[in-house]
């Protein structure tokens, strides 16, 4: 065929670094290489027990069909249930939408209330998917440059009279600290200024080492204009099973649930069945992994602090985003082709921390260890370099 022309739409965005270089990890471990895949944002828990059977009681009983497009009405009971009890947020079934990891829902949400012209407001660094989804919405990005204090973004100098969504992430990835009260309370109120939704994706709010985890929603008059994002891929390290949700006013989700009708028609039923043992059943597993990622982070902020570089000081999720002092993608390029440890560059989330890179600790302690020793080898070699050039 001649006419390749692809749509302009598609044209604006690039594959996910985050997937694509854990892709390139896969690779070179299937090629019996010794790859450390710290890249990806992915529990390296198995599923819990309780839920992997969930899910296998439900297809052998026939939950095999075709769910209604907004989810099983038990999962979002029990999502509504949840929400209550630890965010405070007064949902009811209609406020909620299950879909296809929550991943999904940051797509729906942004086709279903952004138009060309407006403005997303993100916050520099953010995860990845966000100003892809705004532009496959034909949103325009607005970053929020540079900030001393990486928990108090001056977001206020970057609303316009276009400004539509503000997106928020705590924890966050890739900077992996927790927001203040005050900070959100902030934006609650720019949002009640100017008329502005907030996106809140809280997906890491289990993952918790320091600080605690707030809801915009639940804040007064807040609930109107706020769309939660959550999902069971990291606090149930359910990242295959593809589930999540989100949580909005009414005729926001009747939106998203036209889009989902016509596309996934639903998240797949028996994965549902599962999702409602996550919330319900036995959280004793939550707690274990996150005292493991705890002890993970504590390691590498010692070691980070001893090589005396700089870093964002993470009090929750699993990663830590630290400054390599040199160009990010040819750290990454080098690290993962010399060294077999595979990271994320900085420039994949957003503008302005070229020097940075995102490691995921969601790993195993040994493959930790041993990345720092490859790390402080490559160093030396740059540093030698350096002093010979
Ligand atoms: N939000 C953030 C901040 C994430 O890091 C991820 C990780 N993929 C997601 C949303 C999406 O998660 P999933 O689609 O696996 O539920
Ligand atoms: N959220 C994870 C990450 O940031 C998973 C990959 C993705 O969905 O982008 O690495």
């Amino acid at each position: 065929m001649k006419n390749k022309k692809i749509s302009e739409r598609v044209e604006r965005i690039k594959p996910s670094a985050t997937l694509r270089i854990s892709g390139i990890a896969k690779e070179l471990k299937a090629k019996g290489e010794d790859v450390i895949d710290m890249s990806v944002g992915e529990p390296d828990f198995n599923t819990p027990e309780n839920i992997i059977n969930a899910g296998i009681k439900a297809m052998k009983e026939g939950k095999t069909k075709y769910a209604p497009t907004k989810g099983v009405p038990e999962l979002i009971e029990a999502i509504v249930e949840k929400l209550r009890k630890d965010n405070g947020i007064k949902a009811e079934d209609e406020n909620v939408i299950v879909t296809s990891g929550a991943k999904y829902a940051v797509y729906e949400a942004m086709m279903a209330i952004l138009n060309k012209g407006d403005e997303v407001v993100l916050l520099d660094p953010s995860w990845v998917s966000y100003e892809a989804c705004a532009l496959l919405a034909d949103a325009k990005p607005i970053w929020v440059a540079y900030y001393e204090d990486f928990r108090d973004a001056p977001i206020e100098e970057y609303i316009s009279k276009k400004t539509k969504l503000i997106v928020i992430n705590s924890p966050n990835n890739p900077l992996g600290i927790v927001y203040s009260k005050e900070f959100l309370k902030k934006i609650r109120d720019l949002a009640l200024d100017y008329d502005i939704f907030v996106m809140s994706d809280e997906i890491y709010e289990k993952i918790i080492f320091e600080g605690e985890h707030h809801s915009i929603a639940s804040f007064d008059d807040m609930f109107e204009r706020t769309i939660t994002i959550n999902g069971f891929s990291k606090t149930y390290a359910m990242t295959g099973w593809r589930l999540g949700y989100a949580v909005a006013p009414e005729w926001i989700i009747k939106e998203m649930n036209k889009i989902q009708s016509h596309s996934i028609s639903s998240p797949t039923t028996f994965v549902q069945y599962a999702g409602i043992e996550a919330l319900k059943g036995d959280q004793s597993f939550v707690k274990r992994m996150v005292s493991e990622f705890k002890r993970r982070r504590d390691f590498l902020i010692d070691e980070f602090s001893e090589m005396d570089l700089e870093f964002a000081p993470p009090e929750g999720a699993f990663y830590i985003f630290v400054n390599v002092e040199m160009n990010s993608e040819k750290f990454c390029q080098e690290f993962l082709e010399r060294y077999h440890v595979a990271t994320t560059p900085g420039t994949a989330f957003g503008r302005q921390f070229n020097n940075w890179v995102r490691v995921s600790y969601a790993t195993s302690f040994e493959n930790i260890k041993e990345m720092i020793e490859r790390f402080k080898k490559f160093r030396k070699r740059e540093k030698n370099l350096f002093r010979l050039s």
